[in-house]
């Protein structure tokens, strides 16, 4: 991380930012009383889970505290995170066919997931985003177009668009946060997952199998970012007629129409960088419709590449550092 050019009295942009994201967290104990699980294991759970990332606890002392809890508490769905990067021991990294197996879930039917086999079409990639703070003009239309894009119900919003003020009378300035799933290398969210239902792949997206969730929503509480959602079945079908009720084939999976008790309802929902676009050599849809141009996609791994340079620059910050999560999301000051 670039070092924060401090003026004395007036907080840095980075923990204005921080605190933004703070004041706008839901009270976790009312996320989890309204679950299907136990509010105080969630909250023990999730607060270790965060320890985890900050190098606090280790993974293996993580499950040593709650091993015995968790598995009364989730009974035949009870699976401690067996390999937070699961898939990593296959060239290519991602969810295949027998990693599949071994978690009992599908891997869907249509490209990029269904190339299970061989060499998979980012190989060797860590995707990765940057958000430019000074072009940024809060217009929304990122957020209008994730929500088209993977049909998201009310309630849940992948991508939002905060508006945060900092420093000190006279002296304060606006800035348009957009705060998508930061994609963490040290995920919280992969940690807490008492099914093992989230996990990391090696591009760098963490992602959610729908057909393991069960939405306890320990992952809701442990994100330190608030980036995930419930999805409580609502939908918009009065503005946007049937299609509002179709599912889109996030993570490459075709799910259909939305049915109560039919994942993702009931299910934890995040951004995933739009996965299943990447595969067909699109951006994520909030960065082709920024009218600012103030979103850059690409490989963290090439050195060469646009966001790789812009994250390296002495502009460039990251969200909650504190918390060792490794965001692969970057923004500039
Ligand atoms: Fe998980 Fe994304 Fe939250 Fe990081 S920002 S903990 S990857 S949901």
């Amino acid at each position: 991380m670039s070092s924060v050019r401090q003026h004395p009295g007036v907080p840095t942009l980075a923990a204005a930012l921080d605190e933004a994201l703070l004041a706008d967290a839901p009270e976790p104990a009312l996320v989890l009383d309204d679950g299907p699980n136990s509010t105080s294991l969630g909250l023990k759970m999730a607060g270790d889970a965060r320890r985890v990332a900050r190098g606090e606890l280790t993974a293996a002392e993580f499950w040593a505290r709650h091993d015995t809890a968790a598995a009364a508490e989730f009974g035949d769905a009870y699976r401690a995170t067996p390999d937070p990067d699961i898939g990593r021991t296959r060239a290519g990294g991602g969810l295949c066919a027998a990693d599949a197996a071994g978690l009992q879930c599908s891997v869907g039917d249509i490209e990029p997931l269904a190339a299970t086999e061989g060499e998979r079409f980012d190989t060797g990639k860590r995707w990765g985003m940057v958000l430019d703070l000074q072009k940024c003009v809060g217009c929304d239309s990122c957020t209008v177009a994730c929500k088209a894009e993977n049909r998201t119900p009310p309630n849940v919003t992948y991508n939002v668009v905060m508006e945060v003020e900092h420093g000190t009378v006279p002296d304060t300035r606006r800035v348009n946060m957009p705060r998508p799933c930061m994609q963490c290398e040290n995920p919280p969210c992969v940690q807490v997952c008492p099914v093992s239902a989230t996990y990391k792949m090696e591009n760098g997206i963490v992602d959610i199998d729908y057909d393991r969730c069960i939405g306890c929503r320990y992952c809701l509480v442990a994100c330190p970012y608030g980036a995930r959602y419930s999805d409580f079945g609502l939908n918009y079908a009065d503005e946007s007629g049937e299609d509002g009720q179709v599912t889109s084939p996030e993570y490459g999976v075709r799910r259909g129409e939305r049915a109560p008790f039919k994942s993702p309802i009931g299910n934890a929902r995040k951004c995933s960088f739009c996965y299943h676009r990447l595969g067909r050599g699109e951006e994520p849809a909030c960065v082709e419709t920024c009218i600012g141009d103030a979103r850059y996609f690409g490989d963290l791994n090439d050195e060469d590449s646009e966001v790789s340079r812009l994250a390296g620059s002495i502009r460039s910050f990251r969200l909650k550092e504190e918390d060792g999560t490794e965001p692969n999301v970057y923004y500039l000051r």
